[in-house]
């Protein structure tokens, strides 16, 4: 998951404590990488917790939970999942091979015409 501010990418995964920060924004788990960490503003753009007002917040599981006090709120519902229907299959497709046949078989019960 690249920097969502800058679009950085982690790179050497180092061992212990990675300097890479985890924010919510728009109940989205978001990287912030260690340069954008020194802007003062770089927790402006996350979600905040609502009891502590802390950006350190995980998102997992439908649920958004602060690492500072552990108030957590269910995350909204994301991409709007679709309905599964299946496309409306038009009939007319159907009709038409139906009119066909029917059609067909007037003509051959007329037999060849004289
Ligand atoms: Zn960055
Ligand atoms: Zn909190």
């Amino acid at each position: 998951m690249p920097c969502f501010r800058c679009g950085a990418r982690q790179t050497d995964p180092v061992r212990g404590a990675s300097p890479w920060r985890r924010g919510v924004r728009a109940d989205r788990q978001v990287l912030i990488c260690p340069g954008c960490q020194t802007a003062h503003d770089w927790a402006d753009d996350l979600d905040r917790c609502a009891g502590c007002g802390t950006a350190a917040l995980v998102c997992r599981l439908g649920e958004v939970e602060c690492r500072d006090c552990g108030h957590t709120r269910e995350a909204a519902p994301g991409d709007l999942v679709h309905s599964g229907a299946p496309p409306a299959v038009s009939s007319s497709e159907g009709d038409l091979s139906e009119e066909v046949a029917a059609a067909l078989t007037r003509v051959l019960k007329r037999g060849p015409a004289h």
